[in-house]
């Protein structure tokens, strides 16, 4: 199956709701935004060996690939429009993996809503590469930014921290974890918090996702509302497999809050802020407060100081 039947067969299909793609027959996709809406774009990148392993099944590696561009979206509180996929094939992926491929893709697609509108598909001799451009629609001037947290503020996550950490260190560094099978699935499959971000339009005063680690990524909202955070490490929610795993190995704690891939949703609510209306949508835990200052500092249950080695996961640039 060479590059056009892939498109006419695999990829055309994906194109039909939105009339701009052209059934995937140009050089190019239009796209009109909706009145009244602005276009909100973001971009990821995913690389074997890195983001996914080799023997990750082919489904799993496209729907990892929507949905943590979804996951971007979601933070910003947009709603999925359109998004365009460039895939590096390896040598291995013959036409079972890559059909495979945009089967995941496809039933993502379906569950989460938007619409493949182009792209581009080129091999490898490297290691698998797929990066997908993704477009979301909000209302004029509702982006929700990582800037604008005020001192005081609640910090807020959705869902569980950890679990996909938990999983990269079992599998490579074979640190002993509960319930592999659930770790491995979040890791795998995180799931956009579409819906939350939506209700957090007008609400959060800042938010960002949780893909490089707690720490880092409630990092970037302090940097950018130019304050700190404290956060108690007693009240960040686990998962059930990510507490019999910390009980059995108290070191975890900092592969818990600094490791990534969680995305989950982290943002700044007003200390009124009617929080049981967001937890009917998705889960929401309240971990700690913005202050003024710099940096996160996180405290223990006693109200000191956790030293942390580690604060987040930085892709180096000319190294590894
Ligand atoms: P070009 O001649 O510019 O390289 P291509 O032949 O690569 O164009 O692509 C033809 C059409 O197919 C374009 O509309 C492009 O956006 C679309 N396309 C190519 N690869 C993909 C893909 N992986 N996913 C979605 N659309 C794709
Ligand atoms: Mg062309």
């Amino acid at each position: 199956m060479d590059e056009f039947d892939i498109i006419a067969r695999l990829f055309a299909p994906l194109a039909q709701a939105e009339p701009g793609a052209f059934g995937l027959g140009d050089d190019a996709a239009v796209l009109t935004p909706t009145a009244g809406m602005d276009l909100v774009l973001t971009k990821d990148a995913i690389v074997e060996g890195i983001h996914f392993f080799a023997d990750d099944p082919p489904e799993a590696i496209a729907a990892k690939l929507l949905r943590v561009n979804l996951s971007d979206l979601a933070a910003k509180g947009a709603r999925p429009r359109a998004y365009m996929l460039a895939a590096a094939f390896p040598a291995q992926a013959d036409e079972a993996w890559v059909t495979r491929f945009a089967t995941g893709i496809a039933a993502d697609q379906k569950r989460f809503g938007g619409t493949l509108i182009g792209g581009d598909t080129v091999s490898t001799p490297g290691p698998g590469f797929f990066s997908l451009t993704a477009i979301g629609e909000l209302p004029t001037g509702t982006m929700i930014r990582r800037k604008g947290a005020r001192a005081g503020d609640l910090v807020c996550v959705s869902g569980t921290i950890g679990d996909a950490a938990l999983y990269v260190a079992h599998r490579l560094a074979g640190a002993a974890v509960a319930d592999v099978a659930l770790l491995e699935d979040r890791y795998r499959l995180p799931q956009p918090r579409l819906a939350l971000g939506q209700a957090l339009k007008g609400k959060a005063h800042a938010c960002c996702d949780i893909s490089d680690g707690l720490i880092a990524d409630l990092g970037h909202l302090c940097e950018q509302s130019a304050l700190g955070a404290v956060i108690e490490w007693a009240r960040v929610p686990l998962s059930a497999a990510a507490q019999a795993s910390l009980d059995a190995g108290p070191a975890l704690l900092e592969t818990i809050l600094a490791g990534g891939d969680d995305y989950e949703l982290v943002f700044a609510l007003a200390p009124d802020a009617d929080l049981a209306a967001l937890a009917a949508i998705t889960p929401v835990t309240v971990i700690g407060r913005f202050e003024a200052g710099q940096g996160v500092r996180v405290i223990d249950a006693g109200g000191h100081d956790v030293a942390l080695r580690r604060t987040g996961w930085r892709h180096g640039v000319g190294a590894s």
